[in-house]
């Protein structure tokens, strides 16, 4: 059934990221099949690349130079990452953290929650679920018919609140550890 897919292992060993093994095949979402030699795949890595930040199962990189929420996306794309998802509040307090410590203050920071796609459908660019949503008080209130972005606000009190997504703001990559058996 279907094409036969390629049976190639390619090792990519740049950006720090060695541990990395992908499977060559006409689909690249598709795992490798039972029968290869690779027993285990990781998406990323032991320990977090240089500039990333363990965190749990992932690592998280804070970037301070301000971006739409779309560039800021594709950036951290670049880096095998996606803007980071919330799923607790101890995921929010990290943000804080990282942001405090990098900046010294309370910086608004891209997160990756959209609704833009269509209005009040939200998803997190990082395809995990929607399953945390501390929204500031009357938030998310989708101003001027026009905010499908989510960001850490800066006020205290305030976890987050649906921004104009064009609008350019400091941000917060992250990417999996996760390991997947083949
Ligand atoms: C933001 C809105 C937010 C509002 C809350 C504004 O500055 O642009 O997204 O809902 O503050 O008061
Ligand atoms: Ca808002």
């Amino acid at each position: 059934m279907g094409r036969q897919r390629l049976q190639t292992i390619d090792i990519i060993e740049d950006k720090g990221l060695q541990d990395i093994i992908r499977f060559a095949s006409d689909d690249p979402y598709h795992r490798p099949p039972t029968n290869t030699t690779v027993t285990r795949i990781r998406k990323c890595c032991e320990r977090c690349p240089d500039g990333w930040a363990r965190y749990g199962e992932r690592c998280l990189k804070f970037h301070n130079t301000p971006k739409t929420w779309c560039k800021a996306e594709t950036q951290c794309v670049h880096e095998r990452g996606n803007l980071m998802s919330l799923h607790s509040a101890a995921d929010v307090k990290i943000v804080r953290d990282i942001v405090a410590a990098a900046t010294g203050m309370r910086t608004k920071v891209w997160l990756g929650g959209y609704d833009k796609v269509e209005e009040g459908c939200w998803h997190n660019s990082d395809g995990s679920p929607f399953d945390y949503e501390p929204w500031g008080k009357g938030e998310p209130n989708n101003l001027g018919g026009s905010e499908g972005c989510m960001q850490l606000h800066n006020e205290v009190g305030q976890p987050v609140n649906d921004a104009p997504c064009n609008v350019h703001s400091a941000f917060i990559c992250a990417m999996d550890i996760e390991e997947m058996d083949a």
